[in-house]
């Protein structure tokens, strides 16, 4: 069993304050000169997964999203 979740970010809402990159920067990264942060993986397993849930509590935008295609 290997659903992936979704990982989004609003742009709009993105400030590039980059505390999601500081907690996993293999997914999250704000290239110099960006406003807004870029995905480098629009989807995660759960090795992965407890970094992306505490990178989305820690934006203070409220700007990045997670979906999970089947909740078991
Ligand atoms: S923590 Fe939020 S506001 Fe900051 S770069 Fe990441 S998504 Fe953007």
């Amino acid at each position: 069993m290997s659903a992936k979740t979704h990982v989004a970010v609003d742009p709009g809402r993105c400030r590039a304050y980059g505390l999601c990159v500081t907690i996993h920067p293999d997914v999250f990264s704000v290239p110099a000169g960006s406003s807004t942060v870029q995905l480098l993986r629009e989807a995660v397993d759960a090795p992965d997964l407890e970094d992306v849930e505490e990178a989305a509590r820690a934006c203070p935008a409220r700007a990045i999203t997670l979906r999970t295609p089947e909740t078991p």
